[in-house]
């Protein structure tokens, strides 16, 4: 039940920003996450969403290498990474109007002035593009569904690109009122080794900035490697016109789930609850996030597992999965260690070297054909030598390439590889083959998959219906369906209105799993996805063989 505010005002929503000083990095996203996990842990509803400054309508056709993980919303959306952390901490489902670009708020703008809906105005950024941008802060709040919404404004402050942003939340503290929307500040306060001290100028700047564009932040959280002396917080707080209990410290932890706990001792939900007038009784209920934590720092085993990608060198490239196996390495009171292993390092040659001392592996998702065939030879080694596998999108369609390859003798492959395969056992579907632009075209966001009853998959979810997020243009191709699952490779999972296998599994052997689609995506604190719990179980088993 979420309380009332019994406090000094009604039940609308309250609207808190989060800018960014100094640098970018300080992790606006896992601050937002955090807050908001506090204020939902007193019982209230919570959503938050970032607004990006950049022109792409989405980020679906940005480099993983420039920009991290593209993440999906059930809804479709393809979104910025910071939207995992948020289903990641608050449990709840985020949706495409979750996140909202410089190029969408355009978009709006120009297609409006195109249906002649400004009379003959000059359409301009101020206006008419705040407009839009305050029409996009206030679209979840309408639904009436959540007592806060925390915005994140991505970017620094006092880039170019990110002052409509800026402005358009100037002008919401205005409409709406001190007691109903608020500025939180993260800032960096900079050691100096030679000196021997932290430094405050950086952040009197940036909060100048900020006023020179009519925004007082209410709140400065000071992410740092040291602890903020009662000096240093009395500078900071007179220097940036806050109270002295309104200069937060965030210093760097050990994992970002220590973060909310961080938050707390420092009093920044209580911080916002008096900004904003709200009263409640209802202290933090973080019991079973305390659990969660205890289980990830006290693990009693540990495994090695491989997770073969293009982009290794970029982690955050596969953030959801990553943190899925930290959910799940939880769980089993098991310290997970992921090999980042590049898809071209594997050859025929190198394979047994680079997997061969691994409790399990997993074929991460991926575009294009670059590493493709090092990813299918680490397939072939796992399925012969009984290691558990788990293939992921891109990371199934090579289970079956493979499988068809080594095991049929078919001289098959994905069209996406080769596009004159002569068996395309990966196949583009009809309606994508007319498709010609690349921005949100692909199959995406939630659909219902079939598990077949007694399947492996079957028990591991523990219900026959389920619905994941899917990323992707090409499937299984039903043609070879019975060839292949004669062998040896059964679907298991099946869409229900299109027939499009979305699970395979092989028989005989102790696990080996390819999803169609993405279950990293679903995985959050408190409900760890089952696939990467008893994955993990399953290299525990491997490891004690
Ligand atoms: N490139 C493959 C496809 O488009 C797989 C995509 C993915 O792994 N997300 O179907």
């Amino acid at each position: 039940m979420r309380p009332k505010f019994d406090g000094l005002m009604s039940s609308t929503t309250k609207y808190i920003f989060v800018t960014g000083g100094v640098t970018s990095s300080l992790g606006k996203g896992i601050i937002s996450a955090s807050l908001g996990k506090l204020l939902q842990s007193r019982g209230f509803s919570v959503t938050i969403q970032k607004f990006d400054p950049y022109i792409n309508i989405d980020p679906g056709t940005l480099n993983p290498y420039e920009h991290g993980e593209c993440y999906v919303t059930d809804d479709g959306g393809e979104t910025d990474l910071d939207l995992g952390h948020y289903e990641r901490f608050l449990n709840v489902r985020t949706t495409k109007a979750n996140n909202i670009t410089t190029g969408r708020i355009y978009n709006n703008v120009i297609t409006k002035e195109r249906h002649g809906e400004y009379l003959g105005k000059t359409v301009q950024v101020v206006p008419h593009i705040t407009d839009e941008i305050k029409r996009n802060i206030f679209q979840l709040g309408e639904t009436g569904q959540y007592d806060f919404i925390i915005t994140e404004i991505g970017g620094s402050v006092g880039d170019i690109e990110s002052l409509p942003f800026v402005e358009a939340v100037r002008q919401v503290r205005w409409d709406l009122g001190a007691n109903n929307a608020m500025v939180i500040h993260l800032t960096l306060i900079p050691y100096l080794k030679a000196a021997k001290e932290l430094k405050t100028k950086p952040t009197q700047h940036s909060v100048k900035e900020l006023l020179s564009y009519g925004i007082q932040p209410d709140i400065l959280v000071c992410r740092t490697e040291h602890p903020l002396s009662m000096e240093i917080r009395k500078k900071l707080a007179l220097f940036c016109n806050v109270n002295l209990n309104s200069v937060i410290e965030a210093m760097d932890a050990d994992t970002i789930y220590d973060v909310p706990l961080l938050m707390k001792k420092e009093k920044l939900d209580e911080r916002v609850l008096a900004k904003l007038k709200v009263t409640t009784k209802h202290e933090p209920d973080l019991e079973q996030w305390k659990g969660f934590l205890g289980k990830l720092k006290n693990p009693t085993s540990e495994v090695n597992i491989g997770l073969v990608g293009k982009y290794v060198s970029l982690p955050d490239a596969y953030k959801s999965i990553a943190e899925a196996f930290i959910h799940a390495g939880a769980q089993n009171d098991c310290k997970v260690n992921l090999k980042w292993i590049s898809s071209e390092e594997i050859s025929k040659e190198t394979v047994e070297n680079v997997l061969g001392q691994l409790d399990a592996v997993l074929v991460a998702p991926g575009f294009g054909e670059r590493g493709l065939e090092g990813k299918i030879e680490a397939i072939k080694y796992v399925r012969e030598n009984k290691i558990p596998f788990l293939g992921i999108c891109l990371g199934m369609q090579c289970a079956v390439v493979e499988f068809a390859r080594n095991v049929l003798g078919l001289d098959a492959s994905s069209t996406e590889l080769n596009p004159k395969s002569k068996h395309p056992v990966i196949d583009m579907m009809e309606e994508q083959k007319k498709i010609t632009t690349k921005g949100g075209t692909m199959r995406l966001g939630a659909y219902a998959c079939k598990l077949k009853k007694g399947s492996k998959a079957n028990h591991i979810y523990g219900d026959t219906l389920i619905h994941e997020r899917h990323r992707h243009r090409y499937e299984f191709n039903n043609k070879y369906l019975e060839q292949i699952e004669e062998a040896g490779l059964k679907a298991v999972g099946i869409n229900p209105d299109s027939n499009l296998v979305e699970v395979v599994e092989l028989k005989d052997h102790p696990w080996f799993i390819g999803v169609q689609y993405h279950p990293e995506l679903r995985s959050t604190v408190l409900n760890p996805h089952p696939l990467f719990v008893k994955f993990v179980a399953a290299a525990l088993e491997h490891k004690s063989n």
